[in-house]
């Protein structure tokens, strides 16, 4: 695989020891990851002068609704230098295949910061750090993740896919010089864009039947556009099994009886979650090879990235 996704990553984890306590975090997955991708690291509290080590900030929202990033011990708030620098940033931003950041972080934070009314009072630990959410607000189309969230299986396969489809969109897709390279690029990844949206792929078979009408920069963008939406929403393990049933489909007749009921057992088993998608899936290239199904060795859903990203940590 010749993909190498840019991610913007917390610079806390992994790379530099610049947590406001002097600490680096060390994360496994991370530095896995770090072998197929290229990091963009950056920590938002260094690049507003905040210093290593510093007095820890908070997320603060008062009687007027807006959130504010305050140091607690001097009342510092350092709402307008955070957004300043996120704007900056996030808008220079060319590059960008998604973001792997520090989980509980007022700055880092998604989803999981704590937010409080007062400097005691805790409100909830459900928002997402100053940073975390302007880069939600630049790129709605990214997936955005935090190195906690990172362990679970699911959320670490749907965030991982994702960065390498959205890789091959940006650097094959956009680069394409006609319709015949966007009809084998959909080709290849007709049953992952099955697995996100049965909608969104039609739509796209759709814009691709009729590309005569429309110019070739106004399909190309419009497929791009179509394709990102398609892998926002996280499939669950049905949406699985019906594609994994769609691709077998198409040597089904050439198995015998009890090939074809040793199949159905193994899906039934990874509905109830007892096997695994990648034992599946090797079982099922082993059968497209011999059956010399090209068509389906090539799709991205049996490769959707590199293998050693699959192990659990
Ligand atoms: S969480 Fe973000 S702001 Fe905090 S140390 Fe890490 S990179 Fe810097």
């Amino acid at each position: 695989m010749n993909l190498k996704p840019k991610v913007v990553i917390s610079k806390c984890i992994n790379i530099a020891p610049v947590r406001y306590n002097g600490e680096i975090i060390s994360d496994e997955f991370a530095r896995k990851l770090g072998k197929y991708v290229d990091y963009i690291a950056v920590c938002p509290e260094v690049e507003i002068c905040l210093g290593v080590p510093r007095a820890p900030v908070i997320l603060i929202k008062n009687n007027d609704g807006k959130v504010k990033m305050i140091e607690p011990q001097k009342g510092t708030n350092y709402t307008e230098a955070m957004e300043k620098f996120a704007n900056e940033f996030l808008s220079n931003l060319k590059e960008v295949d998604g973001f792997l950041l520090k989980a509980r972080s007022p700055s880092c934070g998604v989803m999981d910061t704590k937010l409080y009314s007062t400097i005691n009072d805790e409100i909830t630990n459900g928002v997402s750090g100053i940073f975390a959410t302007k880069a939600m607000e630049y790129f709605a189309d990214l997936p955005v993740e935090d190195e906690d969230r990172l362990t679970d299986y699911w959320i670490r396969y749907n965030f991982v896919t994702r960065i390498f489809a959205l890789c091959d969109i940006r650097t094959n897709l956009v680069n394409a010089k006609d319709m015949r390279e966007i009809l084998q690029l959909h080709e290849r990844y007709n049953y992952l864009i099955m697995l996100y949206s049965q909608t969104k792929l039609k739509e796209m078979n759709q814009l691709l039947t009729n590309y005569k009408t429309q110019g070739f920069g106004e399909v190309k963008n419009k497929y791009t556009k179509l394709f990102k939406k398609a892998l926002k929403r996280q499939p669950g393990l049905i949406s699985h099994y019906n594609v994994l049933r769609h691709i077998i489909d198409h040597f089904s007749d050439k198995l015998s009886s009890a090939e074809r009921e040793h199949i159905q057992k193994t899906l039934n088993m990874f509905l109830k979650g007892n096997i695994a998608l990648n034992d599946i899936n090797k079982l099922i290239k082993e059968l497209a090879f011999q059956f010399q199904e090209h068509h389906l060795l090539n799709q991205v859903y049996l490769n959707p990235f590199p293998n050693e990203l699959n192990r659990n940590c």
